[in-house]
């Protein structure tokens, strides 16, 4: 499949929009940027055509899309009813990295939601987002844009590694400001229900309801899930192991490791400087934001070199901040949960 490949902050974006709107208008797919990771859209009506986003990413079936909208008005039509808990968090967050699950309504095929009577809703915040699909004029069924399991795709080198071939077109504007995906959270019941940490914090939308929700404690959060955890997800073919503990620590265990196999390393910025030149090391930063941020790319990044293991710092959740669990849950996940702690360990 030829794709046809623009970048919205070189070339005119109006004109792009056009094109963009008419390939999904006839069913076709389009890769996006938005404020957390970029999607692969389509027309969320068209059942056709949303059947084809899960074939193009290998997407097992029983894994509901997101449906995303530029405007109250498209929201309507996706949803057949708004409960108070949405609106309070639609008023507080909305454009922004939240996707709420309310009931559907019967304009949104089974295909989206696997068969489920409810939906999830999101309007990114991203500019650029907002007005491709308010050209396309339907709103996008949209999962993350990467090959299923694989890490989510936040940068232009990535996607088009990863999509050019696979979809009609692709819309690049830079890396993902935010670099996870968005917080996932029912509200179709009386008491929200956390399905997914993400771009906003946990605290601030139980400060907004003034409620405790559920599923928002942080074992519950960072728990490492049994095999039944249906699928893997975040994943580079190299393996990654998460290293907790002190700095000292897990430099000593690096020390010790880098003696059996070629490793990589992707840390915090105090850990990275520490560590030896001769070893493969990628910079997260100094906080959990920039870790976010950075977190996708840099497992891509070195699943491109001849290492044989991935290690990956991990951070020790204390006082709840507003990305921190989005990281960890990511991480432990890219790392299929295997995690030391090297202060029992050296
Ligand atoms: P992705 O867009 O691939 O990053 O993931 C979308 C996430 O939203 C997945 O974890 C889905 O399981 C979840 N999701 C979407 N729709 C629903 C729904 N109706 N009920 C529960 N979870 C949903
Ligand atoms: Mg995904």
């Amino acid at each position: 499949m030829k794709t046809t490949i623009y970048n919205l902050s070189k070339e005119d974006k109006n004109k792009i929009y056009k094109e963009a709107a008419t390939i999904i208008k006839n069913g076709g797919n389009v890769v996006f940027p938005t404020e957390t990771v970029y999607g692969l859209g389509a027309n969320a009506y068209n059942e056709k055509a949303v059947k084809n986003i899960f074939k193009v990413k290998n997407r097992p079936q029983d894994n509901p899309l997101i449906v995303h909208i530029s405007d109250f008005d498209m929201l309507k039509d996706v949803v057949s009813e708004v409960p108070k808990n949405a609106k309070i968090l639609m008023e507080k967050f909305f454009p922004g990295p939240l996707t709420l699950i309310m009931k559907k309504s019967d304009k949104i095929p089974n295909v989206v939601t696997n068969g489920l009577d409810t939906v999830g809703v999101r309007m990114p915040s991203l500019k650029s987002t907002g007005e491709f699909i308010s050209k396309c004029d339907v709103p996008i069924a949209a999962p993350s844009a990467n090959i299923s399991g694989r890490p989510s795709l936040t940068s232009p080198k990535h996607i088009v590694e990863e999509l050019d071939g696979k979809v009609n077109m692709i819309l690049l504007e830079g890396s993902s400001n935010i670099g996870v995906e968005s917080t996932v959270l029912d509200v179709s019941e009386n008491i929200p229900k956390l399905l997914r940490p993400g771009g906003i914090g946990i605290q601030k939308i139980e400060e907004a309801l003034n409620m405790k929700i559920k599923g928002s404690s942080r074992d519950d959060v960072l728990k490492p899930k049994s095999p039944g955890m249906k699928y893997a997800h975040y994943r580079p073919s190299k393996k990654v192991v998460v290293l907790m503990g002190e700095e000292k620590n897990i430099i000593k265990y690096i020390q010790k490791e880098k003696k059996n196999d070629k490793i990589g390393v992707i840390g915090f910025n105090s850990l990275i400087k520490q560590i030896d030149d001769d070893i493969i090391k990628i910079s997260l930063g100094d906080n959990e934001k920039s870790a976010c941020n950075k977190l996708f790319s840099s497992l891509r990044e070195l699943d491109t070199t001849d290492i044989d293991i991935i290690y990956a710092q991990g951070l020790e959740i204390k006082e709840t901040k507003e990305l921190d669990f989005a990281f960890m849950n990511r991480l432990l996940k890219s790392a299929n949960s295997n995690k030391i702690n090297t202060d029992t360990e050296v």
